[in-house]
């Protein structure tokens, strides 16, 4: 199994000053994918996992040649994480289309299904702020799945996605009787039908992922705010519904968060955030500690208290502003890239523990 964390835009909300210095790299705003394919199986099947979709993430994907997400997850409904949602849409079903040769959107539609849009139930459904509030006429182009249960593994399973492309993708809440395996539905949260890779190619399989959302403080307009573990386990690609084989498989983690200040300490000290393989976190400031966000300086202890030293842990910083380093007096501009080199270079992590500042198309590789 070969997984990848690409990091989109990577910026703050509001990205650059307009007018001011243009040292700064250009970010954009937010988004990350995680992308899983068999090692060395040349038939190019990869899973796309997306989080956020901060523009102009549908302009980078396409440029770095990736292929359409099976499935969105959504960390909060704030306009730099859902800014290039209708791009992503309608970029997608016509990118099927195009591919398979079929001329009539309806009739797209219909063979290819929608996007599968994923966050907690207040960030999708929220009467004032949830995503669906902003973006509900691209319904049929996407679908609705709100999560309700948070700290709950739920499982995405792919079933079919021989012929033109349109696998569908089913979200299971799991088992607890049974460690988190999924043997039998105990709830399920809704179907979606949502693309794969390559035509012809066979990728059924190559979900099942699982997945849980963390509840985190982030602002008051930001309903249902988030942070996701994924889970993969190593040897059970390719399987059918999971099952007990599942138990004694190994796990990689994958944590991303969105924007958060703080969290409550059942959820800073959940067993799932030790030692992921890779963590994707919001830092966007180096000293300043603002109402909305965790700045890099706060962050040293989350990253400290998540790794143990014993595991190889990559931890890529996300969402990078600094207008608050400004803004508070720490730096007489915004900060550019040396200054945050510099303070990343100023912080010794544990062994085994590499951190380093998410760059715009950057692609990690994790496993
Ligand atoms: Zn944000
Ligand atoms: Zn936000």
């Amino acid at each position: 199994m070969k997984i990848e964390v690409w990091t989109w835009g990577t910026g703050g909300p509001f990205g650059r000053e307009l007018g001011a210095s243009s040292s700064r790299r250009r970010r954009g705003h937010t988004a990350t994918s995680i992308l899983i394919s068999e090692e060395g199986d040349g038939s190019g099947a990869t899973a796309h996992c997306m989080i956020d979709a901060g523009a102009p993430a549908v302009e980078s994907m396409i440029e770095k040649g990736i292929s359409s997400p099976d499935i969105l997850f959504l960390t909060h409904p704030h306009f730099d994480h859902i800014s290039d949602l209708d791009r992503l849409a309608n970029s997608r079903m016509r990118g099927l289309m195009v591919r398979e040769g079929v001329r009539d959107i309806e009739e797209a539609k219909g063979l290819f299904g929608p996007l599968a849009v994923v966050g907690a139930g207040d960030c999708i459904n929220h009467p004032a702020d949830g995503v669906r509030a902003r973006f509900g006429y691209l319904e049929g182009l996407v679908s609705w799945k709100p999560i309700s249960a948070y700290d709950t593994w739920h499982s995405v399973h792919q079933e079919d996605a021989a012929g033109r492309g349109n696998g569908s993708v089913e979200i299971y809440r799991a088992s607890e009787e049974r460690g988190g395996c999924i043997t039998e539905i105990t709830g399920e949260v809704g179907r979606a039908f949502s693309s794969v890779a390559q035509s012809g190619s066979r990728t059924d399989g190559l979900l099942p992922l699982e997945f849980k959302l963390l509840p985190v403080s982030h602002s008051k307009h930001a309903p249902g705010s988030s942070i996701f573990v994924f889970r993969f386990r190593e040897g059970v690609i390719g399987q059918g519904m999971p099952g007990e084989e599942w138990e004694d498989a190994p796990t990689i983690n994958v944590v991303i968060s969105g924007d958060f200040k703080s969290m409550e300490d059942w959820v800073v000290d959940s067993h799932d955030l030790l030692d992921p393989a890779c963590l994707v976190l919001d830092t966007n400031t180096i000293i300043a500690c603002g109402k909305y966000h965790a700045s890099f300086q706060e962050n040293k202890s989350l990253i400290d208290r998540w790794t143990t030293g014993d595991e190889e842990v990559l931890v890529l910083l996300n969402h990078i502003s600094g207008f608050g380093d400004y803004v508070e007096g720490f730096y007489d501009g915004v900060p550019d890239d040396r200054d945050w080199q510099e303070a990343v270079d100023g912080y010794a992590p544990k062994p085994k523990v590499t951190v380093r500042i998410a760059e715009d198309g950057g692609c990690y590789r994790i496993k």
